[in-house]
């Protein structure tokens, strides 16, 4: 049975993610456009790709020519590695001082988050390769944009190799005059850095400040990097910003799940845990093979979020569970179990947005995506 797909390959059986890899090549390729050729993707990854899955994204990637990757920390540039990416790999984050050594055997190229941390990566031994963190006003991590001294003194550090310098900027996402002065402020303060350096004899090699929203917000801040996440995956932090630029972003991930039966609810009885919901008439309700542990809110109870079955939708009823989740397909002809439901992506002429969803538990695109359930199946089209 050369070649035929065993019953372990079956990804559709529960619930699982959908990944549309020409919108994620488009994306790329819209995001190269909007970029000078002198600036290259650097592709945030971390949270396994948004919770898309690192493994198929970085594969994708890989395809489409992308050669730099971010993460937030060791672990999943180890797991980048182990996959067989071999460009440069950044950790933005935090790594214990027992695992620097494992950043040495990967080749993984480690932020400097302060001073003192410069330091303690130095007094590891081993060759390390770096990226100055620059704090120029979010103020979580990096030197701060005055203190030259040590920024020229970890340049100085025997074991460290500075390939780089960036800085965040906290602002970039929203358009109003503070914002925009606030974000100019951010970047005049880290030029004025790297021209300082430049005059001592130091100049950077790489230098990058832009992710998402600065790339679409602030193309004039374009560096040798850009290190875009939540664009890269079609969408934006909230609806309204993802509506503004859908014609260039494709949004890559679907959410599906399996109906696992089908019932009749009859009037004044009661659904789910908490006896939250009474039905006012008979109704046919369905259960979904997926809950809150597969990242689906448990504030879309009762509800407030819907689900996609045939082409119409289907109002949660009662409260989510950890695994299961009630949906109200009264209104829907001939649904039966084992057909599938549809939480995020098309369905008919009808759509559910992440940002819906983001919108409906009250927070961001990137919370939504990145919470994604580890036992999620996932497919690449
Ligand atoms: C996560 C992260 C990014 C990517 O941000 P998006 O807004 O998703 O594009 C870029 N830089 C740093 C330092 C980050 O932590």
């Amino acid at each position: 049975m050369n070649g035929e797909k065993g019953v372990e390959d079956y990804a559709y059986g529960r619930a699982w993610l959908e990944l549309d890899s020409t919108a994620l090549r488009r994306n790329v390729e819209a995001l190269r456009r909007r970029l000078p050729a002198s600036c290259k993707l650097m592709p945030a990854v971390k949270a396994d790709a948004y919770g898309h899955g690192l493994e198929l994204i970085a594969r994708e990637l890989q395809k489409a020519g992308v050669d730099a990757f971010c993460v937030a920390c060791v672990q999943e540039g180890i797991q980048l590695r182990k996959q067989g990416i071999a460009g440069e790999i950044l950790v933005l984050g935090y790594t214990h001082p027992k695992q620097f050594e494992l950043l040495n055997i990967y080749r993984l190229t480690q932020t400097v988050i302060d001073y003192d941390y410069a330091k303690q990566l130095n007094a590891c031994g081993k060759k390390l390769h770096v990226h100055i963190g620059i704090d120029t006003g979010m103020h979580r991590l990096g030197i701060r944009s005055e203190c030259l001294d040590q920024v020229l003194a970890v340049y100085q550090m025997e074991h460290l190799c500075v390939d780089g310098m960036f800085t965040h900027l906290c602002a970039a996402d929203m358009m109003a005059a503070r914002d925009i002065s606030y974000t100019d402020g951010q970047a005049e303060a880290f030029y004025q850095l790297a021209g300082q350096l430049k005059e001592r004899g130091y100049p950077c090699p790489k230098i990058h400040m832009q992710a998402s929203y600065g790339v679409f917000h602030y193309p004039q801040y374009a560096g040798d990097y850009a290190r875009v996440g939540i664009a890269l995956y079609g969408v934006l932090g909230t609806k309204e910003d993802t509506l503004r630029w859908q014609e260039e972003l494709q949004p890559v991930l679907s959410l599906k799940a399996r109906i696992a039966t089908v019932r009749t609810l009859y009037q004044g009885e009661s659904a789910g845990y908490g006896i939250q919901f009474t039905a006012k008439h008979d109704m046919r309700i369905a259960t979904l093979a997926i809950g809150y542990a597969d990242g689906l809110p448990r504030t879309l109870s009762s509800g407030v979020g819907s689900v996609l079955v045939d082409g119409q939708r289907a109002p949660v009823v009662g409260r989510i569970c950890m695994d299961q989740t009630t949906v109200d397909v009264s209104g829907i002809l001939h649904v039966q179990a084992g057909d599938e439901a549809v939480l995020i992506g098309h369905s008919g002429s009808q759509e559910i947005s992440v940002c819906d969803i983001a919108a409906q538990a009250g927070t961001i695109t990137n919370e939504i995506l990145s919470r994604m359930g580890a036992r999620l199946e996932r497919v690449c089209l």
